[in-house]
């Protein structure tokens, strides 16, 4: 597939999740290293939640939360940005879905950007089942829309994993 062009300048929302070697260090560390990228800019944080793993259940709650940047870098050189820092912070893949894991960084929305290849789905196709991620989306922005999904705070209402606990900062 060709490399698609630079595009205008979007808000870029992330999410951010960790359940190994103290969550909360290891997501405020995620946060840091994205701040050190010359392709984002103001940054916002929404408040932290705990939540309950969706796969395996011997493993520890999550912490989450969700990042907004303005960038202008295309969608795949993004992952690939999100996918470096992952490493360098020690993620090491696993064949069990949704198993523990050091740090997980995924791409929810990129301004109205509708995108879809081999190994991207913008906005994340998962996202209208995750209360960690709509009700940061609802933090950040009350009004947010999710193209093709609808408004995060009705989704939120009848979303698959609504299990999450506000962690006072
Ligand atoms: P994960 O298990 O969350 O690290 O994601 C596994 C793979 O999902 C990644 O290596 C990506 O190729 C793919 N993927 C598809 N859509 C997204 C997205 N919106 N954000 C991050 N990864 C995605």
């Amino acid at each position: 597939m060709k490399k698609e062009q630079s595009i205008s300048v979007r808000e870029l929302y992330i999410g951010i999740g960790s359940n190994l070697h103290n969550p909360r260090k290891q997501v405020d560390a995620a946060i840091k290293k994205l701040l050190e990228q010359d392709e984002f800019n103001d940054l916002k944080v929404s408040r932290f939640y705990e939540s309950v793993p969706m796969g395996p259940q011997d493993q520890g709650y999550y912490v989450n939360c969700v990042v907004r940047l303005k960038s202008g870098a295309t969608p795949e050189d993004i992952l690939l940005l999100l996918k470096g820092i992952e490493s360098m912070m020690g993620r090491v893949k696993s064949p069990v879905k949704w198993s523990e894991r050091i740090i997980d960084l995924d791409i929810i929305l990129y301004g109205d950007l509708v995108y879809h290849s081999e190994t991207l789905t913008i906005p994340h196709k998962d996202v209208a089942d995750r209360a960690f991620v709509l009700q940061p989306l609802i933090d950040i922005d009350p009004e947010i829309f999710i193209p093709q999904k609808g408004y995060a705070r009705d989704l939120i209402k009848s979303c698959l994993y609504k299990n999450i606990k506000k962690i006072e900062k």
